[in-house]
């Protein structure tokens, strides 16, 4: 059965069908043939990840999901948060945002941080969230090349290396939205029993 996942992100994709089972085909919005890139205006991650779903629903009418992600750092009150993707500005660089954070926290003792993902399915014409949640730190340089995003400065507890000296399955065990899979294929498993 496929199941749409409303985002453009291939890193995203490939991290939800790892987890997945095989049952469901994890399809993009490029995958779906949908061209559009949903803003994320609200000021949580529940009602961001909530537009992407029911937006993509109304075109579709199909089962799907989304999901919102944002990096929380103890000291500097839960930023950049939402705004993780665009702490730099709107060109949504990962590089200038990984520098952003770097340099906010250059001299701070308390590195506390932690990946917050939501996902928001929409099943059979109504609505469920999913949460997880990865603590952890910052690291005080870019460690690795794997991954994507925050992944090079993010040192899940439990671990030495940053999410960029791992492989996708040695992140999975530590990740936020691996988290949350575990939840929405526990849902969809009583829905569909496999
Ligand atoms: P969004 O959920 O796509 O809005 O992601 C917000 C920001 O967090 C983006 O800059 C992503 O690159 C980053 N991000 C989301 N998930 C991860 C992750 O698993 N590792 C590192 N960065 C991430």
């Amino acid at each position: 059965m496929k199941l749409i996942f409303a985002t453009n992100n291939q890193h995203k994709v490939e991290e939800i069908q790892s987890v997945i089972n095989h049952k469901f085909e994890v399809v993009s919005l490029k995958g779906a043939g949908i061209h559009i890139d949903i803003p994320e205006p609200h000021d949580t991650l529940e009602a961001n990840a909530s537009e992407k779903s029911r937006t993509i629903h109304e075109m579709t009418q199909a089962n799907c999901f989304s999901e919102d992600t944002g990096l929380e750092v103890e000291s500097l009150g839960g930023e950049p948060g939402i705004k993780s993707a665009r702490y730099s500005g709107e060109n949504r660089s990962f590089d200038d945002n990984i520098k952003k954070l770097l340099e906010k926290l250059r001299d701070q003792s308390n590195r506390k941080a932690r990946f917050r993902t939501v996902i928001s399915l929409i099943w059979e014409n109504k609505e469920y969230l999913f949460e997880g949640i990865c603590p952890g730190k910052i690291s005080e340089e870019r460690q690795g090349k794997s991954g994507f995003g925050y992944d090079p400065i993010f040192i899940p507890d439990g671990s030495s290396s940053s999410f960029a000296e791992m492989t996708l399955a040695e992140k999975n065990q530590f990740s936020h939205r691996k988290k949350a899979t575990d939840k929405l294929i526990a849902f969809l498993r009583q829905q569909q029993e496999f």
